[in-house]
């Protein structure tokens, strides 16, 4: 089953998400459980979690259809150790949100070094980070997203991810979600189906689709390779349609959020309802 849908506002109420995602015929949606661009946010009331919790009942959206994502603030491989404690607090507290709502997965970006700690040492911290928080909540599983590799983002290559995830204790509670505008920034080539072979391949052999909890499906306003992270609508960027055809025929990408971030909320509706006709009959 392909579980198919975008990543929708959560103004006016995290139940408002739900029925947005119902309105586009989704079947599967991601959202922020608080502002994102901020670091504090009021504790989820109890009319809050009720209200989202029946929502996703009515509209029937299970928890591995839905993908929730951290705030943009938080680096939990940040160099200084003030920061860095302030992004573990900050993550344990959306992580501990999530399982309130009664959701499994939290989406999230790695971390940066910020030119002040090489690779290898921002990875082991990034790692730390989520046994530390994995270690506080319960639950709910840390997805790891890839990244374009813009500024001193880590989580570009699918080593880095593999690393990321060597380090972690529990291992039942950590995966990755795979952005495919982020691949394809990072320098993996996803414009022909030998492409895609290669690349997911290549993805299966170093990190595994065992760890696969999500997909981002974004077309690319950015160039192949160029580390720039800019999203377009599904066949209008540097991709095309190709991949996003050959994900939605491929088992591998079956029971798992496939989400658009793409840049026209007004067209998702026809991009789901056109990711949806490219399934297998
Ligand atoms: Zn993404
Ligand atoms: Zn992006």
């Amino acid at each position: 089953m392909k579980f198919i849908g975008a990543h929708v506002s959560a103004a006016g109420g995290l139940d408002q998400a739900v029925i947005r995602a119902h309105e586009l015929e989704a079947t599967a949606l991601a959202l922020f459980t608080k502002n994102q661009r901020q670091w504090r946010a009021s504790p989820l009331t109890d009319e809050v979690i009720s209200d989202f919790r029946n929502a996703c009942e009515k509209y029937g959206y299970a928890p591995q259809q839905i993908l929730p994502h951290d705030s943009y603030l938080i680096n939990l491989g940040h160099p200084v150790e003030e920061a860095l404690q302030k992004s573990r607090d900050a993550f344990i507290d959306e992580l501990e949100r999530c399982s309130q709502l009664g959701l499994t997965l939290l989406n999230f970006h790695p971390g940066s070094h910020l030119l002040q700690i090489d690779e290898d040492l921002c990875l082991a911290r990034i790692a730390e980070s989520i046994n530390i928080a994995l270690d506080k909540t319960q639950g709910v599983t840390a997805v790891i997203e890839n990244t374009a590799g813009q500024g001193s983002n880590l989580g570009f290559k699918f080593e880095q991810l593999a690393a990321i995830i060597n380090g972690v204790q529990d291992k039942s509670r950590v995966g990755v979600c795979i952005d495919t505008c982020h691949a394809f920034a990072a320098g993996y080539d996803i414009r022909t189906e030998e492409a895609c072979e290669q690349t997911f391949a290549s993805f299966g052999n170093i990190v595994g689709f065992n760890y696969l909890r999500g997909m981002h499906l974004n077309d690319a306003k950015s160039e192949f390779g160029s580390r720039v992270d800019r999203h377009n609508s599904l066949g209008e960027g540097n991709i095309g349609k190709t991949v996003f055809s050959y994900i939605m025929r491929d088992d591998r990408f079956n029971n798992i959020p496939l989400i658009l971030e793409t840049t026209n909320p007004d067209i998702w509706k026809d991009e789901i309802a056109w990711l949806k006709s490219q399934q297998k009959p």
